[in-house]
């Protein structure tokens, strides 16, 4: 029970607190972190002492208190949402933010965001105007419809299309179609949400036109068209595409409603890519509503934009949910800046990271990857092999799950040690890296790591080895 005594040789927290380091720490961390992190830190020392540590090794872990404790205040201090390096390969990787926005266009979000602006009044006439006004003009020119207006999403573009014309009423859809998009968005329950009821036709593979024709009554408001974005039907399958869907609508008025899902602008096999629809092939067959998100191909912030007959838009900008689903003066900056740039292509895959990423050649990310292979090259460990492989980077977002795009990836081999606790301590890294792991080997897709982020990746590396040497 000498243990007892131990417990007097933990400091006070007021003494602690008047420790030199531990009071500077104060003029960056609020003194409330400082207190928790002083707490836990003693209570770690506590439970060594009822676990019966011995005296010399309590006073060698006590000789390191103080710097536990400003560490640990530090950390709760830190942002909690904060950049990360995706070396993954997915371009467009829901998980870690989906688009990422070009620099440039922050000078402009800040202008409008740390000062007062013009949100919702008109500048011209003096009085109240709408927030839908600064984008609808750029949209409609780059989609070639008539109309648009943007909510946070593209489920709440669905579910307010749906809600706005379909209320009580009908909606054909194919049963190919019924899809489930990662993070529960799945069209049968937004439709029970929306009001509208579901009318499925056709079967999983095959669904013609007479099936949609078939299921029109005098109770049906509109037919839905889904973009299977992230799955493909393949074999013996038919589906209807939207342009034979609209040959219906010389005999029945009903609305044709497309739910693009990425919502492309431009044709990307003209860059070797599969042919995903556009916006504007829609709007040129007919649909009268399309809808899209705005941080998929387009790869702009996180929106919905909804495109297609004025009539219809109209109807939406009336309905109370588009209350609820408003954007803010965040995504409404960065949807203009995003969208600027797609009046000219050419400048398209140069600015919008998303789209440059996806357009890469294979010599650009090779190049990249015998940069960063000499980087580690350097530290010239003998318990590490380091290789530059052919490998394939995807989309992501649920876009083009087929599409395979070839690539470059730095992969690192760990003899003798946990590529496991290697591959955390990445992800602990001051700016976390996050790699893939496959078969006890670490890839670096130096697709979806930018020239800059080169020398950090390195770094982080060495940081992640230099940690498995300590624990040795
Ligand atoms: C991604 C996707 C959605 C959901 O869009 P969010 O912008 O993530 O809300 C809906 N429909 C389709 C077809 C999609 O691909």
């Amino acid at each position: 029970m000498g243990n007892m005594n131990l417990f007097k040789l933990l400091p006070k927290v007021d003494e602690l607190l008047g420790r030199d380091e531990i009071n500077n720490l104060m003029l960056t961390v609020p003194r409330q972190l400082i207190l928790e992190a002083i707490r836990e830190e003693i209570e770690v020392l506590r439970e060594k002492i009822k676990n019966n540590i011995i005296e010399e090794e309590l006073l060698e872990v006590l000789s390191t208190l103080d710097v536990k404790i400003i560490n640990n205040a530090k950390n709760k201090n830190s942002f909690k949402l904060k950049r990360v390096i995706n070396a993954t390969g997915v371009v467009i990787h829901t998980n870690l933010g989906r688009s990422i926005i070009n620099e440039k266009i922050m000078d402009n979000i800040k202008d409008v965001v740390i000062h007062y602006s013009n949100l919702e009044f008109d500048l011209l006439n003096g009085s109240r105007g709408s927030r839908y006004s600064h984008v609808e003009e750029i949209i409609t020119k780059c989609t070639g419809a008539e109309a648009a207006m943007v909510v946070n999403n593209n489920a709440a573009a669905v579910l307010l299309t749906l809600n706005t014309i379909a209320n009580n009423k009908d909606v054909v859809v194919s049963r190919g179609e019924l899809i489930e998009i990662g993070g529960s968005f799945r069209i049968p329950d937004v439709m029970v949400q929306s009001g509208a009821n579901l009318v499925e036709v056709g079967t999983t593979n095959k669904t013609h036109l007479f099936d949609y024709e078939n299921a029109i009554n005098e109770n049906t408001a509109a037919l839905l068209k889904v973009h299977t974005s992230n799955y493909r039907v393949l074999g013996f399958t038919s589906s209807v595409s939207s342009e034979e869907l609209t040959e219906l609508k010389s005999t029945y008025d009903l609305p044709i409603i497309e739910d693009l899902g990425s919502g492309v602008l431009l044709d990307l096999s003209k860059y070797g890519l599969e042919y995903e629809p556009t916006v504007q092939d829609s709007i040129i067959k007919g649909v009268d509503i399309v809808t899209f998100s705005g941080d998929k191909l387009l790869g702009g912030p996180q929106a919905g934009i909804i495109v297609g007959k004025k009539k219809y838009i109209d109807a939406m900008k009336k309905n109370p949910l588009t209350r609820a689903f408003r954007v803010d003066k965040f995504t409404l900056a960065a949807l203009e800046g995003t969208l600027k740039y797609y009046l000219d292509e050419n400048i398209v895959i140069k600015e919008i990271p998303t789209i440059r990423m996806l357009t890469e050649d294979v010599e650009t990310i090779y190049s990249k990857a015998i940069y960063l292979k000499s980087l580690i090259d350097e530290v010239a460990l003998d318990f590490i092999d380091v290789s530059i492989e052919d490998e394939f980077s995807e989309v992501g977002g649920g876009s083009l799950p087929l599409e395979k795009i070839a690539t470059k990836c730095v992969v690192l081999s760990i003899n003798g040690q946990s590529v496991q606790s290697f591959e955390n301590n990445l992800r602990n890294y001051s700016i976390p890296i996050i790699a893939r792991l496959y078969k006890d080997r670490v890839y670096f897709d130096l697709r979806t790591i930018d020239d800059n982020e080169i020398s950090i990746v390195a770094d982080g590396i060495k940081f992640a080895l230099d940690q498995l040497k300590g624990c040795e």
